[in-house]
């Protein structure tokens, strides 16, 4: 069941107790009617009916505990109500535009400055009105009246989504406001899902239900194991067991480690394991904690299937026009599209390079280097001497110096000389032996006696039934 919806109407039946209880104190209802005949008139069917959840005017919110005859003694109750009330609660979903301050978005619906100012300096103490963003939605509850369009709007309830999770909410209290903080428990949990591949793995894994941020942490996993073009096809299977943080509605607050991912693909089965060692190094390692090889990665985009749009060696310069070599390779992708470390190491040059553009290099040990050109932009914190690790955002594709569209020019460095990223074989990464061997083993059969095991599940049966 849908949470917010649950809390909308408790929000609005509180509030519409309260309402009911204002009326009675503010005399608010028309002069003709005696607010205590209304009061106990409600008091009573409030017996009848068991409980004040009758508030809902939608009779089959409440079907549980009043049907038939007195639930149309119900519905005809709130008509006569209805007609009596001047004032009604309206429940609007306020947009905060480019340029709107809290003072402004509420003087637009309806409410008078004095009240905005009221509800900036209740709001003030537990969140910064200014931080409002364009786009951003509020909640809140306005009375109105009904009997004059030109009268203020009042705000009865304001919630502001802070953070997933948490929101501050501000009610009013007779003439003031109040504001507090309201937080959802947070739950851990560690989630197994497995699935086939239709179209792109990313895509298959986000519709079974992996947050995108598990997904692109897989995919970077694999990146140096399997090019994803060429060896994954439909049909094959990806599993992951990752680690989240959710609220009490399972939305996702946080998405963790990846503590397994596999891969089943035509002809060979992939799998890794997270591992922890004891002075806090993380690393992937195969069942058998082989360490995963972690090449210099080829293709450091964040655009899996970027094409290549001129190779590595002799070429005729579309600008120049004339033949040179082109000592790196060029994948054409979408302005702004991520740029990878093409592994660990650190930041040697980080700044606007002539014919590259915006240029980074990045020394991965005594023996590599890479180097990415044309850069629209850097990542925040890309200075000489600052440690990346592969997978890193180290800036974003553009069109930036010698370049005649959006791609990024990426160049592989060994022992000073240029040469071609797609054929290079480097890897690093020790495999796990002695005593970290064995814990490793241990903590691989805890994961696959609870999470792993049963993604084959069904073909265990079918042997057990032989
Ligand atoms: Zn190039």
């Amino acid at each position: 069941m849908n949470r917010h919806k649950v809390v909308n109407t408790c929000y609005f039946g509180a509030i519409l107790a309260a309402f009911v209880l204002s009326l009675v104190h503010n005399n608010k209802v028309e002069a003709s009617t005696d607010p205590k005949d209304y009061f106990a008139y409600l008091m009573e069917s409030e017996e009848d009916a068991g409980s004040v959840t009758i508030i809902a005017e939608d009779t089959e919110e409440v079907g549980d505990i009043v049907s038939g005859e007195s639930q149309n003694n119900i519905k005809e109750m709130f008509d006569v109500v209805d007609s009596m009330v001047r004032y009604k609660n309206v429940e609007k979903e306020l947009s905060v535009e480019k340029g709107d301050t809290l003072i402004s978005l509420l003087k637009r619906s309806g409410v008078t400055r004095d009240e905005a100012n009221k509800v900036y300096y209740s709001l003030k103490s537990d969140f910064n009105p200014s931080s409002l963003r364009a786009g951003q939605k509020i909640k809140a509850i306005f009375s109105i009246d009904t009997q004059d369009d030109t009268a203020p709007a009042e705000l009865n309830y304001m919630v502001i989504e802070i953070n997933a999770g948490e929101r501050v909410i501000t009610a009013r209290n007779h003439d003031k406001f109040e504001t507090f903080v309201e937080q959802d428990e947070l739950i851990d949990k560690t989630n197994a899902v497995a699935g086939v591949i239709s179209g792109n793995l990313s895509g298959s894994m986000h519709n079974a239900g992996v947050p995108m941020r598990a997904v692109n942490n897989f995919i970077n996993l694999f990146a140096y194991a399997v090019d994803f073009k060429r060896d994954v096809k439909k049909g094959d299977k990806f599993e992951i067991v990752y680690e989240s943080r959710v609220n009490n509605n399972d939305e996702l607050i946080k998405c963790g480690k990846i503590v397994y991912a596999g891969l089943v693909l035509r002809n060979q089965k992939i799998t890794l394991y997270r591992y922890e060692d004891s002075s806090g190094n993380v690393d992937y390692y195969t069942a058998s904690g082989q360490a995963l090889k972690r090449t210099l990665d080829r293709k450091p985009l964040a655009f899996r299937n970027a094409r290549i749009s001129s190779p590595f060696g002799r070429r005729l310069h579309p600008i120049l026009k004339k033949h040179i070599i082109h000592w790196g390779v060029d994948y054409a992708a979408p302005h702004g599209t991520a740029i990878y470390a093409g592994g660990d190491g650190v930041v040697q040059v980080a700044k606007y390079n002539g014919g590259y553009g915006n240029y980074i290099k990045i020394r991965h040990n005594s023996e590599y280097s890479t180097a990415y050109g044309h850069m629209s932009k850097f990542a925040k914190g890309m200075h000489p001497g600052v440690r990346v690790t592969q997978g890193q955002i180290i800036g974003y594709v553009g069109s930036t110096g010698r370049s005649t569209g959006p791609h990024l020019h990426y160049e592989v460095i060994q022992n000073g000389k240029r040469v071609n990223p797609r054929t290079i074989k480097a890897s690093t990464g020790e495999n796990l032996s002695g005593q970290s061997l064995v814990k490793f083993k241990q903590k691989v059969e805890k994961v696959n006696k609870e999470y792993v095991d049963a993604f084959s599940g069904k073909e265990t049966k079918k042997v057990a039934q032989k």
